[in-house]
Formats: structure tokens, C-alpha cells, sequence
């Protein structure tokens, strides 16, 4: 029997939908369409793919109780959290439709006094195939974040989801040909299947690969990649801290923080992880924590502040980690071992858990805060920048934001906030280190999914020319006068 793809419910293990897995010859196949229909997609240019953008961002919205409802039986998350992250995702679909154009038109360059007989051009050109392999835990709005740039910069695309969210991406893909009936298949297409599907897609010919997911399955990403020298975009985990300053508004800081942190059950790449208080605040700001967190509960139902753990393997890692902060001297001040069950966990705070347990060395992705109290703020930059992560981080302050801010370093800051760069289509999201490199959204992800073609074109014959054989004598003997002239002064 062919192996099949069986999607589940994680709050009550129902069968949502069941998928094909597609073999290496099936993900090539599909390739091939999606190169096939490459010319016809190019050839839009930018006002017709802002046109096929903008009917499919439209499709989206209409019909998003349907997507939604999906999104919430599939990922587990809540209703309201669904649409956000739907709402977030047509917001990018926008803007790239809208602003690929000028982003990426054609620049004028200057050719230099020694070439000034040229003119001289820099050009956008699409890759051809984009292939997006992406993750379960925002499974619209992470891969849209490579998907929608890529298609507006004039690629076709093949998109590869996580085993645990086909059919939210199956709903998202189709939604693009039924917004445009006349486009041929293959703009815009679907594989499905576990990891083995993915390592194909990668091995399948596609020209850039983007990939959302953990470092140690980038990094498997990045050897199939490099087999045919396939270029990559890596959006892998964060350990992202918070820096809360004794000029604070706590009680905001701490409203802040506990959604930053216990929201999508703390399955978010740049959610809130660590905090870093100074310790004259720290009680008050602990008491507001509580305070708000007393509020949150897992569950599935309608009122439910954030949904089950969607990959039940997961749930070991919290475990694993709640474990060994406690073991290493820290304070539970709210939940505990016993806040972690099968499906869902209440959320778990740690006072001062040792710097090296893995609560706060490792990317745990589960509704828990480690919360560790400094002497300066010099010392909770130190200690939120003592991490092999480099995503995102927030900052908490009157007066000090933007110097902390200058200490950080990690790809996104949100100052007084939590994750508004995130819903910014403006704004570049990328990570260094072991949260990856390379761009999506903003005009930097628009870029990250073109490559420079450099045209220099003669308009006239020079009195001196270098670049021929029949170079006068005198232009020889000359050269080491001019290069002293030019460069030595
Ligand atoms: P993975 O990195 O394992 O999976 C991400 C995607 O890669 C999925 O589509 C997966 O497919 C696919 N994949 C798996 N193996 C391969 C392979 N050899 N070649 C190509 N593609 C492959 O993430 P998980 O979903 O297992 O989550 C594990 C951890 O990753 C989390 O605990 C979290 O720390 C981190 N993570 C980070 C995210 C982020 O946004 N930065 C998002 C999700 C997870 P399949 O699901 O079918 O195996």
C-alpha cells in the first residue's frame, strides 16, 4: 500500500485530512511544472503578478472563516489567533504585490571616469523555481513570508509544508488558482510529505531554497543544498530575551511579556523565552507577571488563551528543561513540573534558573519564562547575548531603550513591545548564528529572492581604450603615471 500522510486534530487526535507522500520522481515532476510555468509567470511583469497577488490575497480574506477554522483544528491554536495570524500574512501578500516594482526596478549606475564612454545598469532577475519548505507552528504566515516575496519578485514556487499542517497548506495553495483561473499550474504548487519529501524538493533542481524550521534540519537543508551549489534562506529557532530596566512601565512590560511568551503555547520562533529584570523592580515586576498569567489557560474551547502543544514530541523538551532549571536552583513562581500534561501545558515561570541549565541555553517552544534577575543593565545585555541564537529580543524602558538596544545583538528589537516587527510588512526578518541568515519581508526579502544581472553597455568609442590588444604604446607606458595619479594621492 502507498504510504499516505494522515493530518490530526492535536487537541483530540481526529483525522483532519490525509495526503499523498510524494515520492523523490513526484516532488522532480512537480518541479518541472513549476518551471514550466516560469516564462508565463515572469513574463507578468510586476503590475500582472501584483494583479494575481492581490485576487489571491482577496480569495484569502473572503473566504477566511473556512481557512481559519482549519488553522484552528489542525495547529490547535485559538479562533483569534488564527485570524491574526491570516491577517498578518494577507498584510505581506499586499505589500509585496504592491511595492515589488519599485523595489526592484532597474537602477541606473555610474561607470567611473575610466569607463565613462559606458552606461551602465543593474537589473532584478527572478531565480525561476523557488522551493519553501516551512514549518507547523505558524503554518500560513512563516512560509507566506518567503512565498509572497518570491512569487511578486517573478518565481515560481514550490512549497513543501510541515507534515503536522498539510492541509492549511493545501487550502492556502489551491486558494491561488482558484483567485486566478487563467494562470497555468505550477505558479504557485504543493508537496507533501515527511522529511524525505522535503530533502527532495531541495535535490529536485529548484534555484533558491528557503527553509523554516530547526537548525538541526537546516543544517541537513544546507548539505542537500550544497550537493548543486542550490543557494538557501535559513529562518531557523530563537532564545529571545526580554530586557526589562528599573525605569519600566512594569505593568506593561509584564502584559507584554506574558503574551510574548505563553502565546501560540509558546511555539513562536520569536517568542519571549528569557527575561532579564533589574533587581530593584524585580518583585514588582513579578507580581504584575503573575497577575497576568493567572488570567491564561490552555485549551481548545472558545475562550482558551492559547491551544494544545501541536507536536506531542515537543512536550518532552519542556519537560526536559523545566526539569533542569528546577534541579539547578530555580524557583517555580508559577506552574511548575505538574503544569506540563499530555496535550496542553499551563503556562511555567522560573526565577533564576542556572545560566547554563537549557531552559536558558536551549530553544525550549513551550509556554514557559525563565526570569533572572540582574545588578545592571550592562549585565543583562551581557547575559541575553550569551546565546549561540541571534533573532530577536525586546526592551522594556523609559529612558535607556535605545543603548540597549545598541548592546543587542540579534536581528529585530522590539522596544516597549513584543513581535511588532513580525506584523510590519516593512521590515526585513532574518536571523545570525544558530537562528540562521538570509531575509524575508520588506524589501530586503524581495531582494533575497532576485539575483543582480550587471549590464554595462558602450555608447562610444574612447580616445584611450584599455580593453584591447591593440593598445597604443604610449597607453602602456602611461598606465603607472595614471595609477599613481588616481590611487596614490
Ligand atoms: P524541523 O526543522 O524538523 O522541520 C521543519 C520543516 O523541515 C518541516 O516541513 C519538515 O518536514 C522539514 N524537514 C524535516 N526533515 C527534513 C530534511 N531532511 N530535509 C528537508 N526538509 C526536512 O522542525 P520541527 O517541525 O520538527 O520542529 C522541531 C524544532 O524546530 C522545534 O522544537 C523548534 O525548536 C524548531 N522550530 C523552529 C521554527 C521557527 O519558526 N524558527 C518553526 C518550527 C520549529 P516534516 O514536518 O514533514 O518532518
Amino acid at each position: 500500500m502507498t504510504e499516505q500522510l494522515v493530518s490530526t486534530d492535536p487537541a483530540t487526535d481526529e483525522v483532519v485530512a490525509t495526503f499523498e507522500v510524494h515520492s523523490a520522481a513526484d516532488v522532480q515532476a512537480i518541479v518541472g511544472r513549476a518551471r514550466a510555468a516560469a516564462p508565463w509567470w515572469r513574463d507578468q511583469g510586476y503590475a500582472g503578478r501584483r494583479a494575481a497577488l492581490l485576487n489571491w490575497k482577496r480569495h484569502l480574506a473572503r473566504h477566511s472563516a473556512d481557512l481559519v477554522d482549519l488553522l484552528h483544528r489542525e495547529n490547535g491554536k485559538p479562533v483569534i489567533d488564527a485570524q491574526l495570524e491570516l491577517l498578518l500574512a494577507l498584510e505581506h501578500i499586499a505589500w509585496s504585490a504592491k511595492h515589488a516594482g519599485k523595489v526592484l526596478r532597474t537602477e541606473k549606475r555610474r561607470p567611473g571616469l575610466l569607463l565613462s564612454n559606458f552606461s551602465a545598469r543593474v537589473e532584478r532577475v527572478p531565480f525561476g523555481v523557488v522551493g519553501v519548505i516551512g514549518p507547523w507552528n505558524y503554518p500560513i504566515f512563516t512560509p507566506n513570508g518567503s512565498i509572497a516575496t518570491a512569487l511578486a519578485a517573478g518565481n515560481t514556487v514550490v512549497f513543501k509544508p510541515s507534515e503536522h499542517t498539510p492541509a492549511v497548506a493545501q487550502w492556502y495553495v489551491d486558494a491561488f488558482a482558484a483567485a486566478n483561473p487563467d494562470a497555468p499550474a505550477g505558479v504557485l504548487s504543493l508537496v507533501t510529505g515527511f522529511g524525505e519529501t522535503g530533502a527532495a524538493l531541495c535535490r529536485a533542481g529548484v534555484d533558491k531554497l528557503a527553509f523554516t524550521g530547526s537548525a538541526a534540519t537546516g543544517r541537513k537543508v544546507m548539505g542537500a543544498c550544497a550537493e548543486s551549489l542550490v543557494p538557501v534562506v535559513m529562518e531557523l529557532g530563537g532564545k529571545d530575551a526580554a530586557i526589562v530596566a528599573a525605569d519600566a512601565d512594569l505593568a506593561k512590560a509584564a502584559d507584554a511579556i506574558a503574551f510574548g511568551a505563553m502565546g501560540n503555547s509558546g511555539q513562536t520562533c520569536v517568542g519571549i523565552e528569557r527575561v532579564y529584570v533589574e533587581r530593584s523592580v524585580r518583585d514588582e515586576f513579578l507580581d504584575e507577571l503573575k497577575e497576568r498569567i493567572s488570567v491564561i489557560r490552555p485549551g481548545s474551547d472558545a475562550s482558551a488563551s492559547y491551544g494544545p502543544m501541536t507536536m506531542p514530541s515537543q512536550i518532552d523538551v519542556v519537560r526536559r528543561h523545566v526539569d533542569d532549571a528546577l534541579a539547578g536552583g530555580g524557583i517555580a513562581v508559577v506552574g511548575g513540573r505538574e503544569s506540563i500534561g499530555e496535550r496542553f501545558i499551563e503556562p511555567v515561570v522560573i526565577l533564576d534558573p542556572p545560566h547554563t541549565s537549557s531552559a536558558v541555553q536551549e530553544e525550549t517552544f513551550g509556554p514557559t519564562l525563565t526570569v533572572t534577575t540582574v545588578e545592571s543593565l550592562d549585565e543583562a545585555v551581557k547575559l541575553a547575548n550569551d546565546t549561540p541564537f541571534g533573532l530577536a529580543g525586546a526592551v522594556f524602558s523609559r529612558r535607556h531603550a535605545d543603548e540597549i538596544v545598541e548592546g543587542l545583538d540579534t536581528s529585530q528589537v522590539s522596544v516597549n513591545s513584543v513581535l511588532g516587527f513580525a506584523g510590519m510588512a516593512t521590515l526585513p526578518l532574518g536571523g545570525r548564528g544558530e537562528s540562521g541568515f538570509g531575509r524575508i519581508h520588506g524589501p530586503e526579502g524581495l531582494l533575497e529572492f532576485t539575483r543582480s544581472r550587471a549590464i554595462a553597455t558602450q555608447r562610444f568609442a574612447p580616445p584611450v581604450n584599455l580593453l584591447t590588444f591593440g593598445r597604443k604604446r604610449w597607453v602602456v607606458r602611461l598606465m603607472p603615471r595614471l595609477i599613481r595619479w588616481v590611487h596614490a594621492r
